[in-house]
């Protein structure tokens, strides 16, 4: 096994403060296929004891005043930054995205956690004018209990603290479920959490198979909330397995973005833009331009420059020096990659570059634009997630928007554009829970992150995201003037 990071890498689940189980699942870096580490194969007994652990713990934890829970949470931010290198050397060997890339996930992630911190006591209830004369109507804000916590592999540490920052300031507790794929960011995670001084059963890590430990988080009732980021897909299934419980859902799911260029655009800009919101993590992020609407007035001059700017990617191991796009996550997204394109192709797009495999072999993708691409062919309905950027032509603002809005995904979508009329219109007229004007990359802490329509409930994020673990409790003192 290689052990490049012996510090913060663990091989056991922590739970209750404790590190526990046998190391019997392999981690494999996606980039060589070679085991970079073991975790342990947990299933809903562990996951139970985990839950009740996390109750336990709850007591306490909320009682504590929110400046001592502020005061921890800015301790394992304070770490989060402190092992930066570390984390993201893990994270690029376990999911394959360029070191530089997986550096700015550690900070982008650490700054939900500093979020989180400064919000613990901003907390505020409120007083209302009341109905009565002799009674006063008072809302407090308590935490939710009991948060199962359930995230994607292409983000292993952002979409972590993303929700266990604001949940631990709000009062609640976690067991947490990463993806399969990539457990030693979260189990990092972990450890420095344990290294925070958070106390023992506040924030657990279980790892295993997904649908023994999604039951039971689903379907135990000490859980009080789900807050899940990953496909549409299996976001429904736990929303209609939690269903018996009544837990409150947050959802972050699936995208299937709109990237739209008009003739007005600054070109320089938005091709800046695509690359980023296309390329990064090798297409596989909720946000990824997934469709490319281009103005025909401009379509030729921005297809060329795109396609000269795929060319010179360099593509190869997330480790090595100088990599743009690392490989992607598994065969199997290969495999979607490879389905979409031939779809495409059968059905009149025409390849510009790329639309194969690399030669670097194994999961690497090359960097892929197609032209003439439209609503019956898959990658129209169904995020590619992965190195593909399909053109389409259009003529006008109210044609693009239709097509843009034709999904039951309603995540993200972006724009460039100078007219400040248009900018007005069609930012408003997008379905989606995000839209970046003249901006590929969106994401930030500050900003509430969310969808709409299939893609999700609730927003992460902002001053917004902590609303999400907490209940509102309306109290009426009546009885005042005897
Ligand atoms: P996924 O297959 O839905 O997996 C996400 C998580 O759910 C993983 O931890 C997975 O565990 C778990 N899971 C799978 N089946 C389960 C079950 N039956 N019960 C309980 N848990 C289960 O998604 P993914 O492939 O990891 O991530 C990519 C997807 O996430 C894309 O659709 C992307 O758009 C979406 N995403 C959305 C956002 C957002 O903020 N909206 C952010 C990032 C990603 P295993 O790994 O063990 O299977």
């Amino acid at each position: 096994m290689d052990q490049k990071v012996p510090d913060l890498q663990k091989d056991q689940c922590y739970i209750d403060g404790t590190w526990v189980g046998t190391p019997s699942r392999a981690v494999v870096d996606p980039a060589t296929g070679e085991q970079v580490g073991e975790v342990p194969n947990l299933g809903a007994d562990e996951t139970r004891a985990a839950i009740a652990a996390a109750e336990t713990a709850l007591k306490g934890w909320r009682a504590l005043l929110a400046s001592e829970r502020a005061a921890l949470l800015h301790r394992w931010y304070a770490l989060q930054t402190e092992h930066v290198d570390e984390l993201a050397r893990l994270m690029t060997l376990e999911q394959g995205k360029p070191l530089d890339e997986a550096r700015g996930e550690v900070l982008y992630g650490a700054g939900f956690t500093r979020l989180a911190a400064e919000q613990a006591g901003k907390i505020l209830g409120e007083t209302i004018p009341t109905h009565k004369a002799d009674a006063r109507i008072v809302v407090i804000k308590q935490p939710i209990g009991v948060v199962g916590a359930i995230t994607p592999w292409n983000f292993p540490n952002a979409m972590i603290t993303r929700k266990a920052g604001p949940a631990l300031a709000a009062g609640c507790t976690m067991v947490l479920k990463p993806a399969g794929v990539t457990p030693l960011s979260a189990l990092a995670l972990a450890e420095l959490a344990d290294r925070a001084g958070i106390p023992k059963g506040v924030f657990n890590v279980v790892t295993g198979d997904a649908a023994p430990i999604g039951g039971e988080l689903t379907g135990n009732p000490s859980v009080r909330m789900i807050s899940f980021t990953g496909s549409t897909q299996v976001g429904k299934l736990l929303a209609r397995q939690s269903a018996d419980t009544v837990k409150r859902m947050a959802l972050e799911l699936g995208g299937n973005a709109p990237f739209i260029v008009f003739d007005d655009a600054d070109l320089d800009a938005a091709l800046d833009g695509l690359m980023a919101s296309k390329f990064r993590n090798t297409g596989q992020t909720c946000v990824c331009a997934n469709r490319i609407f281009v103005q025909s007035g401009v379509f030729d001059r921005f297809s060329e420059m795109l396609v000269e700017r795929v060319a010179t990617m360099p593509v190869g191991p997330g480790i090595e020096e100088g990599v743009a796009m690392g490989p992607l996550i598994n065969d199997a997204a290969v495999e979607k990659v490879e389905t979409h394109v031939r779809d495409a192709v059968e059905k009149g797009a025409r390849v510009l570059a790329g639309g194969e495999r690399h030669e670097r072999g194994g999961r690497f993708y090359q960097p892929t634009v197609l032209t003439g691409a439209g609503p019956e062919m898959l990658l129209w309905n169904d995020e590619t997630f992965g190195p593909v950027a399909p053109l389409i032509k259009f003529e006008d603002e109210a044609e693009v928007i239709d097509m843009a809005n034709d999904t039951e995904s309603g995540l993200a979508a972006y724009f460039y554009a100078r007219d400040l009329g248009r900018v007005w219109r069609v930012a408003e007229a997008l379905e989606t829970g995000i839209v970046g004007v003249n901006e590929g990359i969106i994401s930030t802490p500050n900003a509430p992150f969310g969808g709409i329509k299939e893609s999700g409930l609730g927003r992460e994020g902002s001053h917004h995201g902590i609303e999400e673990y907490i209940e509102m409790k309306y109290i009426l003192m009546g009885g005042l003037d005897g």
